[in-house]
């Protein structure tokens, strides 16, 4: 579904964001992974070897325009074309408002929103000179409700959604579409990280009866990716099994 298109896919070493890499290489794309350091970037390479000639590694600071912007001309150098911005990287937090330090608010609002920004307008300047790409961030259902605490998660996926309507908007004209997908509870590191008896509740009220798989959620990137979406663009896409969190 993706053959000869090329992807960067920011948090894409481990969970949901490694699924997705997984995914597009078997759909034939050519894929960067985006990390936060070279160790990880290495180890994810590692497990896709049998795919070695369309895989490649950066880890830029994802807030640093000039090496964001660096990093995405040697993929394009590299496979020719940048297709497809996957921004996905993100950290979660459960801190009480109380407790929350402006150097806590301040890291996940540059991590899960200022990255987006920065690596959105980098992708975006390349997409414009080669007539067209398409843009995915990665939500979360909880930018629907909010969550009881760590209200700048919440916060940061009401900015995605908002910056991805806008965007949408702004860059139809150039033939870029751009879209979010907002998952519901899915098996990674960040949701192993919480509270059994927290994942256990949330999971109960799931009408589909279990949390998602990272695979779940990565077949939507691929249909998002693909021209199977080519009048998308604007979408929040909820992959959650119908939770109400
Ligand atoms: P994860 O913790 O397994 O993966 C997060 C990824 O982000 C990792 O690859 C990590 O290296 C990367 N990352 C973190 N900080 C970074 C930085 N400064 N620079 C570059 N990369 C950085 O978690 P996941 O569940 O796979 O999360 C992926 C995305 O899905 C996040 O945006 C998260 O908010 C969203 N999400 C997850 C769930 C869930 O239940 N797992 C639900 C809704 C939304």
């Amino acid at each position: 579904m993706l053959k000869g298109k090329t992807a960067v896919i920011t948090g894409g070493t481990r969970g949901i964001g490694f699924a997705i890499a997984k995914k597009y290489l078997e759909n034939g794309a050519n894929v960067a992974i985006a990390g936060s350091r070279q160790e990880t970037v290495d180890n994810a390479l590692s497990q896709l070897s049998e795919y070695k000639d369309r895989v490649m590694g950066i880890c830029p600071d994802l807030c640093d325009p000039q090496k964001v912007a660096e990093a995405f001309s040697s993929v394009k150098e590299k496979f020719g074309s940048f297709d497809i911005m996957v921004n996905n990287a993100g950290i979660s937090s459960r801190t009480s408002l109380y407790e929350y330090t402006l150097e806590e608010f301040t890291k996940i609002m540059d991590i899960n929103l200022k990255a987006v920004f920065v690596c959105s307008q980098a992708a975006a300047r390349i997409m414009k000179e080669q007539g067209g790409g398409t843009i995915i961030n990665t939500s979360s259902m909880v930018s629907k409700n909010g969550q009881p605490s760590g209200c700048g998660y919440p916060a940061t996926k009401f900015a995605v959604d908002g910056i991805t309507i806008s965007l949408a908007r702004e860059l139809a004209k150039d033939k870029i579409r751009v879209n979010a997908v907002a998952p519901g509870v899915t098996k990674t590191d960040m949701v192993a990280a919480l509270p059994k008896e927290m994942v256990d509740r949330i999971s109960a009220g799931i009408p589909l009866g279990r949390p998602g798989e990272p695979e779940d959620v990565a077949n939507t990137y691929l249909y998002l990716a693909s021209d199977m979406a080519s009048y998308v663009t604007g979408v929040i896409l909820r992959v959650d099994g119908a939770a109400m969190n």
